[in-house]
Order: structure tokens, then sequence, then C-alpha cells
């Protein structure tokens, strides 16, 4: 099997898919599909035969064969993962002694999204510990507490510490040796530090933690632990024991690395991992510690056994070893050494999908085909393999002087982008750096939580809107070159990167945003300054080929306090880019950081008289700014009842607004609910439920939601999450921007027939509210239908995918939605029928990325030309096209317009944009003959149906000529959408007005297991 990736694949699928699924008539559909798809092909006809038959049998008796499944696979794995249950585990535990071996344990759970599930697995381990015939147990530590973040190490470190020197005293009292386990590379200082800090108050305690060979950063960690332990040895200390690994988790930090646009933690290759792990040996085994450090040896490779053994360090030096991965290598090993420590980890039966994660990383060790084991089949003296795995050793001994130890995470120099590079994105910080860490607390940390940055002056007056719209309707930054726009636009996304850390600070003081929420913030405006200056090129080529396009004129930005740096970045720079002057107005309640923006822009090298900073208040001088006849567009992003306003003031009004949104996330029966529940927790109620983009309902399939472990793990992680003040950085949950009024309000409070709360949000300050969950929202009523913008998630139970869906598109809204599902045929049914401008498949809803996730709705999302904001049009509609003479509709329909496109090429997400037909009922009004057949032909090539008269039941106008502001009031009192763009003879503009955007985004791995490899 482990030669054979199909036979490799059908383990983890079966593992993964039908062992999870704990509706049993699900889990014997999906089993049957698995089967169907190819099914065992690497095992014999016996069991090719038993799946077969197994498929057919399981229609009729579910639940018998599921059981069989899980049952043929706790069989097959179970000497790898030892069952929890006695006498199976007492019975293993005495023959492996009476064998030789010494066992170490380490009980697996259900990942650790809450304080709960923290606590019973603490829980665990400590009846472990009391078990007689336990001696050794291992441990994760972010297994012992939730809400564990890079960012606030200090306060991670301060909550997992107490947690550990509890169970470090009763580890001793037992006479149970306790070892650190290591895992992912964000917990490589914070594991380092809550040990010694640990290790500091129980100075007589032995005790052990696990350092990775492929992390470079092992190096320092390993010399100064050693150090340490050495001076704690001199005061009469106990000993430490560094267990040393290659490093297990190398496919999860290859995604990471790929998804954050982060250097790869682990070094690039096998061949440097190999000589580091010999320097590691040497530094640890270096006879100044002493009797300090002892050393485990954990490693399947008998090279590098050998070498171990061959240094000769006595009783300082054991090996260790997997249980069941290696058996007559830990035989002979154990012969050799005298004694070998087997890895042994165990599960309870009813926790048996926990095991998971272990067994594909052991399947993923056993089959990459440099490694030790996967060539140990064939590896005799003299064979091919052998001589490869000779050589690479003989080349790691020699390689292990001279191997770099640089971190490859550390602070990223600030370096000038270049206008004709390729647009990448921006990484946000990485808070594994200390100096990262440090430079942000202390700008954040360097004010006071009353401070905010109101802009100084007089209040703003009608004069003033006067004055700013005649100052930038005389700039002439139309007339700037799209070359030295954008490296314009460019040096402003160099300072805004420049100034990150004081952002930060501002956005958590008056914004009231978290820095782990506000970072992304940063990195998106940085997006948008040079992926707009590329966008020019665009509108640069089609002018080549002859079209016109003439700016907007001057464009009023009124961005809104959720987002209130990038908002107000994308909508000045997107302007700007089409060479538009503007004129930003932001949101009351975040003028300062609004004025950043500004700032940020004219540092680089943006004139005042092009962008022109106007905290206009909400009164007469705001309406006037709003409706002056010189503003030639408006950039709105608010509440689909402001923009209604706003046509209200003036029909004819130019409007490009993001709207509101209510956002579900479906979760089947076939999902991976450890991953669904995180997802849910972080969608819902990041920044306290405030995003647009929000999760605001889950659609959870009847099985899952009648299943009350799906309750307790959702309850826990929404407890759990730790609701502060923003500028806290153990705060997960910051407060409300403003006291909560209207529908916030009411859902806090509101239950209707049929509503419970899961759990019930608690007010805790003027502005501060623990987050809320209801269950049982009913279709149609009034939380399924209406926006409340804060942290309220309301839960609905749906029959069947086909229900959750029609809900999830049973609102007036289509901004994001998710789903959950390991079920490619459930996905591909979903994605065939959501209705919304973003699309996520099991990940989060939030957070989208520019240029990977375009960002917009539609029905009610949007309001004016619908491009997404972030993507390859937005530029392209903030100016009047015009011109053409070969519109070649079929030819852009088929090039452009008709591909799924995926244009960001990562491995492990899939995001592509695409366009679909728009699918409201639009009537073509005005215009000439020639004019009507071209849109007309253009609507067809995009599936479009027109109408050539307002008809009942047409809820869209192609405007193709000027009209009254009478009609236009009538259409808007009937709430029909105006499209006044006149007809242009390219299929690049012209398709453009009669598609909506998709972007959909997909994880494409399991447990970093790429999925299209
Ligand atoms: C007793 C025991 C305890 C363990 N505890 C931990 C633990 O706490 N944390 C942990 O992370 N792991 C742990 N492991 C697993 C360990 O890290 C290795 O994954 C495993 O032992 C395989 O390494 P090897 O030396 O046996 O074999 P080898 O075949 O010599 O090495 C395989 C390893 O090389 C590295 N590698 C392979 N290809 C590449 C590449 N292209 N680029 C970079 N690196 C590459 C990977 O680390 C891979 O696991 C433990 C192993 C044992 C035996």
């Amino acid at each position: 099997m482990l030669d054979d990736p199909a036979g490799r694949r059908f383990v983890l699928s079966l593992t993964d898919q039908v062992v999870r699924i704990r509706d049993r008539r699900r889990a014997a559909r999906r089993f049957r599909d698995l089967v169907a798809d190819g099914g065992p092909a690497f095992s014999g006809p016996l069991d090719r035969m038993a799946a077969t038959t197994g498929a057919v049998a399981s229609r009729f008796l579910p639940a018998l064969v599921t059981d069989l499944v899980v049952r043929r696979l706790r069989a097959e794995t179970e000497g790898v993962i030892l069952p929890a249950e006695d006498p199976a585990l007492a019975n293993h535990l005495a023959s492996r002694r009476a064998e030789g071996f010494r066992m170490n344990v380490n009980v697996l759970g259900e990942a650790i999204l809450g304080e709960g599930e923290a606590t019973r697995r603490y829980e665990l381990v400590r009846a472990a510990l009391a078990r007689p015939d336990v001696d050794y147990v291992s441990v994760k530590v972010s297994s012992l507490r939730s809400q564990l973040s890079a960012y606030d190490f200090d306060g991670s470190v301060a909550r997992i510490a107490d947690r550990l020197h509890d169970l470090y005293v009763e580890a001793q009292a037992s006479g149970v040796f306790v070892n650190l386990d290591m895992e992912e590379y964000r917990d490589l200082h914070l594991t380092v530090a809550v040990f010694r800090r640990v290790l500091d108050e129980l100075v007589d305690l032995d005790a052990g933690i696990a350092i990775q060979a492929y992390l470079p950063d092992s190096h320092a960690v390993a010399g100064s632990l050693c150090a340490w332990a050495r001076e704690r040895r001199a005061r009469g200390g106990g000993r430490i024991k560094v267990r040393l690994v290659k490093g297990a988790n190398l496919a999860m930090e290859r995604v990471e690395a790929e998804l954050r646009g982060w250097p790869q933690a682990p070094y690039e290759t096998k061949a440097e991992v190999d000589a580091s792990y010999k320097r590691l040996l040497d530094t640890l085994l270096d006879p100044q510690w002493g009797d300090a450090v002892r050393v485990g040896v954990a490693s399947h490779n008998l090279f590098d056994v050998a070498w171990a053994l061959a240094l000769d360090a006595g009783d300082r030096l054991e090996l260790e070893m997997l249980e069941g991965m290696a058996d007559p290598e830990a035989r002979v090993a154990r012969a050799r050494a005298g004694s070998v420590v087997l890895y042994a980890p165990v599960v309870r039966h009813d926790d048996f999908q926990a095991a998971i994660a272990y067994l594909a990383r052991r399947l993923d060790e056993n089959t990459a085909p440099e490694n030790f084991l996967h060539a140990m089949f064939s590896l005799v003296p003299g064979s091919p393999a052998f001589v490869e795995q000779r050589d690479r050793f003989r080349r790691a001994v020699a390689e292990r002087t001279t191997v770099s130890t640089t971190p490859r995470r550390r602070p990223r120099p600030l370096v000038a982008s270049d206008p004709d590079a390729r647009f990448t994105n921006e990484p946000d910080t990485d808070f594994t750096v200390a100096a990262n860490r440090e430079l942000v607390a202390s700008a954040v940390g360097g004010r006071r939580t009353d401070e905010k940055s109101p802009i100084q002056g007089p209040r703003i007056t009608v004069a003033d809107v006067e004055r700013a719209v005649a100052v930038a309707g005389a700039s002439t930054w139309g007339e700037v070159s799209f070359a030295e726009r954008r490296a314009i636009l460019c040096r402003v996304g160099d300072v805004m990167a420049r100034h990150r850390a004081d952002t930060l600070a501002t956005m958590a003081h008056e914004a009231a945003k978290t820095v782990l929420e506000g970072d992304p913030e940063v990195s998106e405006a940085i997006d948008f300054a040079r992926y707009y200056a590329a966008s020019t090129r665009t509108i640069e080529a089609l002018v080549a080929e002859g079209l016109t396009f003439r700016p907007l004129g001057t464009v009023v930005v009124v961005p809104p306090w959720n987002f209130p740096y990038s908002i107000p970045a994308g909508g000045v720079l997107a302007a700007l880019a089409a060479g538009n002057t503007v004129i930003l107005k932001p949101a009351p309640e975040t003028e300062g950081t609004g004025a950043l923006v500004a700032e940020h822009c004219w540092e680089a090298g943006v004139p005042r008289d092009a962008l022109l900073l106007l905290p206009a208040p909400e009164d007469d001088a705001g309406r006037r700014l709003i409706t002056h006849p010189d503003v030639g567009g408006v950039i709105l992003t608010g509440s689909y009842d402001t923009a209604r306003l706003f046509r209200s003031w003036r029909p004819d009004i130019r409007l490009h607004a993001e709207t509101s949104g209510k956002n579900a996330i479906v979760i089947t029966a076939a999902a991976d609910l450890d991953l669904a529940v995180k997802d849910l927790a972080q969608s819902a109620f990041g920044h306290a439920g405030q995003k647009c983009s929000a999760a605001s309902l889950a659609i959870v399939e009847a099985s899952v939601y009648d299943d009350p472990a799906f309750r307790r793990q959702l309850a826990d992680a929404v407890e759990s999450l730790r609701v502060g003040d923003a500028a806290d950085p153990a705060t997960v949950m910051g407060p409300l921007i403003r006291p909560a009024s209207g529908p916030l309000a009411e859902a806090f409070t509101r239950l209707d027939p049929g509503e419970s709360w899961l759990v019930a949000p608690r007010p805790l300050g003027e502005l501060l509210w623990s987050p809320g969950v209801k269950l049982g929202v009913r279709p149609g009523s009034w939380f399924h239908q209406t926006e409340c913008f804060g942290p309220v998630l309301g839960v609905m139970r749906a029959r069947d995918l086909d229900e959750a869906i029609a809900w999830q598109n049973g609102t007036p809204f289509g901004l994001t939605g998710g789903i959950h599902s390991l079920d490619d045929d459930e996905i591909a049914r979903w994605k065939a029928a959501v209705d919304v401008g973003n699309a996520y498949v099991n990940r989060g809803i939030t957070g989208a990325i520019v240029q990977r996730q375009p960002f917009g709705g539609r029905k009610r999302s949007v309001v004016g030309p619908t491009a997404k904001a972030g993507g390859p049009n937005y530029v392209l509609t903030l100016g009047h096209w015009s011109g053409g003479d070969e519109p070649a509709f079929a030819r852009w329909w088929r090039d452009e317009f008709a591909v799924e496109r995926d244009v960001t090429g990562l491995r492990a997400e899939r995001n592509v944009l695409r366009y679909q037909p728009r699918t409201e009922r639009i009537a073509l009004v005005g215009g000439t003959a020639e004019d009507r057949t071209v849109a007309r032909t253009a609507a067809a090539v995009a599936g479009v149906e027109v109408v050539d008269e307002v008809v009942p039941g047409v809820d869209r106008i192609r405007l193709l000529e000027p009209t009254s502001d009478d009609l236009l009031d009538a259409w808007f009192e009937a709430g029909i959408d105006v499209d006044p763009s006149p007809v242009v003879r390219h299929g690049r503009v012209e398709l453009l007005r009669w598609v909506h955007e998709q972007a959909i985004s997909e994880t494409r791995h399991r447990l970093g297991a790429l999925l299209d490899d």
C-alpha cells in the first residue's frame, strides 16, 4: 500500500470521510462513492471483493457496513495507534514492556477549539499519569489551552504554563516523565518558553522537549536550551531530555507558507535536514553540558541511529521510535542500544477520527520518496536504494558543519515595489517573529486606549464642500501618464507598508480593531495600491485598440468604519488609478484612520489637489458632497439603505456601492466538523461580526444539527473566545464600535418561535458583548432575513443539502457564502447553485484577498456597475468608455468570459473567478436602433434575455440615452436599478454589463496533503 498512491489515498479517504461521518446512511453512501471511484486499487482480490460487496450491502445495511469499515480500519491501524480502552491498552503496554521496550504514551483527541476540549484533554492526560503501567507521556502545549496566539506570545505562555505546572506536579508525584512534543512552527518558541518557565519553577524536575531538525531555528534554540539547562543543573536542578526529531509537519508548513506568502519555515531540502540533524546531535551531546542534557534520538533512519550510537554518549543518549512503524528495526536497535522508547499514540474508540491527522502524517512519511522508511523495503546492502540512502547519509555527515542555521522566517526588509513587476500579494505580518511582535506591540501600547485621532479643525460646511469640489475639479491628475500614476500608486503601497505598525495602533484605539484583525487590512490596502496600479494596463491596452476612456471626474469615496483603512484605500486608489480626482469622506467614527489613508497617499506623491480629505458631517454638507453636480461618481461601502438614500437624493447619481450581506455557511454531514466549527466561529465573530462578509447563519444538515457533540463543540469554541479591549493582545473578539441599536440590539435579545440560545450573549460593558449563538432559526424568519452586523450567529436545521442551499440563497442579499463538506459531489452541486458573489469551500468566508478573491456581491449586496473590488474589472468601471468598431462578442466570450480562471497558481487553494449571466429581468431603454442591436447581441452572447420596455417584473434597466429625473425617480421608487452606460462596440467592455462575477475559493489540501497532486 505504501508504494501505491491510489491505495494511500483510498485509506486516507476512508478514514477521513467515512469514519468521520456520524450519520451512518451518509457514511455508507460516501463509502459507495469511494469504492465506485476506483476503490482499493492497491489491495488484493479479497479486499477488492469485500469492498465491492460492502458497497452493495451498504445500501441495505448502512450501519452494519460502516461499522465493519471502521472496525477494519481500526484493526489495520491498531499496531500504530493504540486503543485507549482496557484491557487492550494494558495488555499491549505489558507485552511491550515484557519485550524490553519503554513506552511513551500520547493521548490523541479532538481539535482544541475551546477551553472545554482543552480541559477534557488535560483530564485524559491526567488519567494516563494515574495509570500504574505508564511512566512516560508526551503532550503538545497547544492541546493544553485554546485561543493561543502568536501575537499574544506572553499571554499564551502564561496560560499554558499554569496548566503545565499542575501537570508536572502530578506527574512528579506519580513518577511519570513528561515530554513536550513539537508540531507546528508557530509553537516552537512558545513551547520552549513554557518549558523553561515551568522548569524554573519546579527546579528539581526532570522533563523533556522535542526539537525539530528541519527548522534552522532549532540550532539557536538548542544552544540556549542547553546553556540554560547546565546553569539550572548547577543550581542543583534536574536534567532535561531533548528528543531530536527531523519534523513531521512538513506538508502543513508548506501549505501555510504558500497561503500566507511567507518563506517555508523548514529547510527546503531533505539533504539540509539530514545535515542539520547531525549538527544538532553534535550540539546536544557536547560534553560542556555535563549531565544536564540527555538526548533522545528519535528516528527510524538506521544510518542516523547507527551514527548516534557510534558517538558513544553512554547513558546520555537513548533511542526512540514510533510504535508500529518499524518493528524489526526497533528490535535490532534495542538489542544494540540496550533500550528503546516507543512512542505510542492512544485514542478512545469514539474519538477515532482524532487519529486521522496522525495517520496522515505517518502515511506521508512512509511514502515520501526520499525518506528512509520508503526505501526500507528494498534496502539490502549494495542495492540502489541502499546506495542512495548511504550517500545521503555521508553527504549529511560532511555537510553538518556548513549547513545554514539562519532562520528562514525573520523580519522582512521593506523593499520598494516595482511598478513593472507582476502583482503579488503583500504578506501579513509574521507574528512568530519576535521583532515583529515587539514593533507592533510597542506602537499599540504607546498610546492610551481612549486616545483617538480625530481630525482637528472646524466643522466642515457646505462652503467647504464647494471649495473642495472646485479644487478637485481643477486638478490636472487626469493628464498624468499611466506610467507615472502606476509609479505613484506603487509608492503608496510602500509608504503604507512602512507605517503598518502605526496604522495598527490607530485602528486598535480608534476602530476597536484587534491587531490580528487589523493586520490583514493593512496588507489589503497595500495590495489595492499595487493591484490597481497594474489594472491600468488593461485600460491602456483597450485604448490602444481604439477605445476611448474618460475618467468620471471627481469621485467621492464614502467608506464605513468597520474597515477604516483598507476600504477607503481601495476606493481612493482605484479612482486615482483610473485618472479621477478624489474627495475622501471618512466614516465619522474612524476619521483618524481615514486621515492616515490620505496622508500615506500624499507622502507617496499623490498631489493634494488630486486627493482631498473632507470629513464632512452627515448633514447638509455631507449631502451636498454626495449630490454635487460636479461630482462624477460616488464609491460607497455601507448598508443597502444608505445606497437607496443617496439614490433618493440624486436619482442620476453614479453610484458604485458595496452593500449589505446576510451570509451563511452550509455544513453537511460529510464535513470535517473540527474545521467547520473553527471556520464558523472565526467567520461569525471576527471583529465582533462587524463585517459585511461575516457569517451570520450556519445552515446545518439535520444529522449534524441533532448531534450533541456538534453543539458542544460549537458552544465551546464560541464561549472560549476572549472578549475585551481591542488593544489588549489577549483579545480575540473586540468591542462594538458603538452601542448596539436597531437590528443588532434586537438580535441580542429577541427569540422567535422555535429559537433558543445555545450561547446567550451577555452585555459586558456599554460596547462589549459576549458572542451569541441561537438555535432553531427558521426559514423566512426575521433573523434569517435581516442583516444584524454584530456577534450573533443563527443556526438553522436543514433536511438536506438542497434545502440548505435554498435557504442560503433565500435572503435578499448575495454577498458571501460557504460550504463545509468533504464530498466532491456535494461541493459541485453547491457551486452550481449558490447565488453569492464570493463563495468559499472548506474554509472561512471572510478575509477576501485582493486578486485571489475579488470581493463583491449580487442582489441587494451591490448597487451600480457591480465589478468586484480587488478584481480585474474594478478600475475599468471608474470611467466612461466609448467607441470601438469590432465587438467580437463571441470571441471575447469564449476567450475571456466563459473561462474559469485561477491566476494565483496556488496549490493548496483554488481561487477561481468566473462570470455568470445576469439573472435580473433587464429592459433596454432608449438608444439608436443600432445601439440596441449591439446591446442585444452582447446580451444574447452572455446568455441574458432582455425585454424592450419596462414591463412589470423588470428589475434592471440598461438606459442607452439620458432621461428625465422624473422617470429616474419613478424607477427608483419601483426598486429598479439603472445602468446608464452607453453601448461600447468591444466585447471586453460591453459584455461586462451582462454578467455577474463570482469568486470561488476552495481549500485544496487535506491536512497538508495536496488534493490535486
Ligand atoms: C519517537 C519519535 C517521536 C517523534 N516526535 C515528533 C515530534 O514531537 N514532532 C515532530 O515533528 N516529529 C516527531 N517525530 C517524527 C519525526 O519528526 C520524523 O518525521 C520521522 O521520524 C521520520 O524521520 P526519520 O529520521 O525517521 O526518517 P528520514 O527518512 O531520514 O527522514 C524523514 C524526514 O526528513 C524530512 N524531509 C523529508 N523530505 C524533505 C524535504 N523534501 N524537505 C525537507 N525535509 C524533508 C522530514 O522531516 C521527514 O519527516 C517523532 C519520531 C519518532 C520516531
